[in-house]
């Protein structure tokens, strides 16, 4: 009746050939993991904001003869969604509108880009 209350005190016998084996595993484990974290994002985001005052939650995106913009809720003023492409800094881009997202397509390197 020694330890019995205490499940700190159980000391697990391996023997060599287990301990690796269990090693290996966990390095396994470590090593999947590792490659799902360095998979690159689908999607990348941009914080879009008012070009005047810097808002960049309180604006309302809207549509217009220019294209996509948004009007800023602050200082009233109009900011085009369409920039340049923060991968290739091309100014070949284009803003597509799918349900409430909207999305900037770079026609050079297609990178896309959520941008609300
Ligand atoms: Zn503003
Ligand atoms: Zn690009």
């Amino acid at each position: 009746m020694v330890n019995v209350l205490n499940p700190f005190d159980t000391r697990p016998a391996f023997n060599d050939e287990e301990l690796i084996s269990i090693t290996n595993f966990l390095m396994m484990k470590i090593d999947v993991k590792t490659t799902i974290k360095t998979e690159p994002e689908l999607t990348k985001v941009t914080n879009l904001k008012c070009k005047k005052c810097g808002e960049e939650s309180n604006y309302t995106a809207q549509h217009g003869r220019y294209g996509y913009f948004i009007n800023c809720g602050e200082c009233n003023t109009n900011t085009t969604m369409k920039m340049v492409c923060v991968s290739c800094n091309s100014k070949n881009t284009k803003v597509a509108k799918k349900r409430e997202t909207y999305t900037l397509n770079c026609l050079d390197c297609s990178e896309q880009l959520t941008l609300i």
